[in-house]
C-alpha cells in the first residue's frame, strides 16, 4: 500500500499561490524527487502531503481514500526533515524508538525494534550513544531509521541531504537509494539539487512557480526535457534565443537547422538548447554547420573533462570537451562553436 495522489491542489496565502492547481501520481514503492529551485512550492507540496498543511483548494489521496482532512499524526507517514530534529536529551536507540513509545509499544519490543532499525541503516551498537556524539552523516541516518519505525506507507524527506558536507551527501543519497529499494517504500524527496534527484530517483517531478514543468524518469527529462527551463535545470544548457526561419532558427546572426525542421511560423520567437557535452569546436567555419564566431573566454579543467567558456557576441556558450578530445583551446583564441543539429531542443518563447 502507498499509492498518493493530489487531485487540483492549491495553496495560497493571501495573494501568495505557493501550489496551484496540480495533480500528480506517486506511485506505489517508488521514489520520486520534487524538484526546483528556491519558492517553487515543493516544500509546502510536502507539507500538505504530510498533513502538515491544508489544501486551499483540491484533495489528497492515498489507496483511493481521500485523506485531506485527515491530520499528520493519523496518516503516520515516516518524515525526515533539513535539520533531522532529533531530539538531544535521548539516546540514539530511544530517538528512533519514540514513535513506538507513544503508539505504547512496550519498552524491551521497540528498543530491539530500535536495534533492528539502526542495523538497517548501518549503526549497529550506537543506540546508547548521545545525539551530540554523532557526525552529520551519523544524526541523518538516525532521522531515517526513527523514521521507518512505524513502517510508514509513505516516507517523506525535505532537503534531507542539505546539513552534509559534499562527499557524505553523495555517499548517502546512493545508501538511502538502495534502502529505498530494499523496502520498496512510496518515498518523496524534496530537493533543488539536480544531481542528487537524478541519482535518487525513478521519476523527477520538475517545479516552477508553483506548477509542474515536466514528470519522467531521470535520463528522459534530462535527453527529453519539455521546456526551456527544465533544459536549464536539468544539467547545464547553452540557451540562445532567436526566430523561427523556414524550419530553422536564426540567432546571434547564424543560422541553426534542427534534425527535423522545427514547425514554427516564421518569425515567431523561439528558444533553443544545447548541451555543453554537445557542442563542437573547431578553428575553421564549415557552410551550414549550425555554427556561431566565438572566443574563448576561460578554460577550465575539472579531472575528466574540460570546460570551455566562449564569448560570442552577447551570447555565451560553454563546450564541454571529453578526456579524448582535449585540444589545447586557449583563452583569447577566436574558434568557431558548432551546435549539432540531433542536439539543438528548440521551444516556444513568449514573445
Ligand atoms: P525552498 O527550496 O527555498 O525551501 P520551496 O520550493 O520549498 O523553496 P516553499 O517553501 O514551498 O518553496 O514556498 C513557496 C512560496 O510560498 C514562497 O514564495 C514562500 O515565500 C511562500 N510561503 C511558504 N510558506 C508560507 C507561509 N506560511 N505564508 C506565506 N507564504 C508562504
Amino acid at each position: 500500500m502507498g499509492a498518493l495522489s493530489l487531485s487540483g491542489v492549491s495553496k495560497s496565502w493571501g495573494a501568495v499561490t505557493a501550489v496551484s492547481d496540480l495533480s500528480l501520481d506517486f506511485p506505489e514503492g517508488q521514489l520520486t524527487a520534487l524538484l526546483g529551485p528556491s519558492g517553487c512550492g515543493k516544500t509546502t507540496l510536502l507539507r500538505m502531503i504530510a498533513g502538515l498543511e491544508a489544501p486551499s483548494r483540491g484533495r489528497v489521496l492515498l489507496d483511493g481514500a481521500d485523506i485531506t482532512d485527515r491530520p499528520a499524526h493519523v496518516r503516520r507517514f515516516g518524515m525526515v526533515f533539513q535539520s533531522f530534529a532529533l531530539f538531544p536529551h535521548l539516546s540514539v536507540a530511544e530517538n528512533v524508538a519514540y514513535a513506538l513509545a507513544i503508539a505504547g509499544m512496550a519498552r524491551r519490543d521497540r528498543l530491539a525494534k530500535a536495534e533492528a532499525l539502526l542495523a538497517l541503516v548501518q549503526l549497529d551498537g550506537y543506540g546508547d550513544r548521545r545525539i551530540g556524539q554523532l557526525s552529520g552523516g551519523q544524526r541523518q541516518r538516525v532521522a531515517i531509521a526513527r523514521a521507518l519505525a512505524q513502517e510508514p506507507s509513505v516516507f517523506l524527506l525535505d532537503e534531507p541531504m542539505s546539513a552534509l558536507d559534499a562527499k557524505l551527501r553523495e555517499e548517502m543519497q546512493v545508501e538511502l537509494r538502495l534502502l529505498q529499494q530494499k523496502l520498496r517504500v512510496t518515498t518523496i524527496v524534496v530537493t533543488h539539487d539536480q544531481r542528487e534527484a537524478m541519482t535518487m530517483a525513478d521519476r523527477i517531478v520538475v517545479m516552477n512557480r508553483g506548477e509542474i514543468e515536466q514528470v519522467g524518469p531521470p535520463q528522459e527529462v534530462y535527453d527529453r526535457p519539455a521546456t526551456a527551463f527544465v533544459a536549464g535545470f536539468i544539467g547545464k544548457a547553452n540557451i540562445l534565443h532567436g526566430e523561427a526561419r523556414g524550419g530553422a532558427v536564426a540567432a546571434h546572426g547564424a543560422l541553426f537547422h534542427p534534425e527535423r525542421p522545427a514547425a514554427f511560423r516564421d518569425g515567431s520567437p523561439v528558444t533553443l538548447a544545447c548541451r555543453p557535452e554537445a557542442v563542437r569546436l573547431g578553428r575553421a567555419a564549415r557552410e551550414g554547420a549550425n555554427q556561431l564566431a566565438a572566443r574563448v573566454s576561460f578554460v577550465r579543467d575539472v579531472g575528466p573533462t574540460r570546460e570551455i567558456f566562449l564569448d560570442a557576441g552577447p551570447a555565451t556558450l560553454t563546450a564541454e570537451l571529453g578526456a579524448g578530445e582535449r585540444e589545447p583551446f586557449s583563452v583569447g583564441e577566436p574558434v568557431f562553436a558548432e551546435l549539432p543539429p540531433a542536439a539543438l531542443r528548440l521551444f516556444p518563447r513568449a514573445a
